[in-house]
């Protein structure tokens, strides 16, 4: 193998953190709508931001496709303007609550049940969906195996030297094929390195010493 010898196996590094951190109860949305528009407004913007717009559209009764889809766009940009480019994110989520109104109503049952692979076919046909955030839909809305790759993912990955696959499609297809295909373990996972992310693998300055998985990361080991 060309891989670090202290490489750690995708299942053992999950256990780990969930021993040291817990579960992570991700995502924290009540129904897969809310979900699948709080997948499109979290893009680049910190979470935060999307909980002060999501409780913006609950306060105006706006979190089902058809009242969404109905909704003028002014009402839409202002309850969501937390969430930063509100004026396309508006227009996005209008969109989808249209498509997803007018093929499946409020009931989003049967769009979710799908096969992966028609209701990947669906989701990426939307405007402004792109890699992450249509997997984001189908592991948290739909509960399918799909492991969601983002920025935390790429990092600690190859940073801890467990593959050296950068790409989107094949970093996935890694922690998919080393995994048991188990959407809750997928989505406890993710949530997981999320947290390692962004509270010791840290772009800059990480806080090796003290990281839980730093007798096992190629990084820490190397320095
Ligand atoms: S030891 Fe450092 S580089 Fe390795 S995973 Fe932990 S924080 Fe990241």
């Amino acid at each position: 193998m060309r891989f670090f010898c202290l490489h750690m196996h995708s299942l053992e590094l999950c256990e780990t953190l969930y021993a040291e951190f817990g579960p992570q109860h991700w995502w924290p949305g009540e129904t897969p709508f809310e979900i699948i528009v709080g997948a499109v407004l979290t893009q680049n913007t910190a979470w935060s931001n999307v909980e002060n717009a999501i409780a913006n559209l609950k306060r105006a009764r706006l979190l089902t496709p058809t009242k969404l889809a109905r909704a003028p766009l002014s009402k839409i940009r202002a309850a969501i303007k937390p969430s930063g480019y509100y004026n396309q994110k508006a227009l996005r989520i209008k969109k989808i609550a249209q498509y997803l109104a007018k093929n499946y109503g409020d009931d989003l049952t049967r769009f979710l049940s799908q096969p992966v692979c028609s209701l990947r076919h669906e989701v990426e046909s939307w405007k402004g969906v792109g890699p992450e955030t249509r997997d984001s839909i189908l592991l948290y809305a739909a509960q399918k195996p799909v492991f969601v790759i983002d920025a935390y993912t790429v990092r600690v990955a190859g940073r801890m030297g467990m593959t050296d696959k950068r790409a989107y499609r094949e970093l996935q297809a890694f922690f998919e094929s080393s995994l048991p295909k188990n959407p809750r373990l997928f989505n406890e996972f993710h949530a997981l390195l999320v947290h390692l992310g962004k509270n010791y693998c840290r772009k800059t300055k990480p806080l090796c010493a003290s990281c839980p998985v730093k007798t096992r990361c190629r990084r820490r080991i190397r320095r």
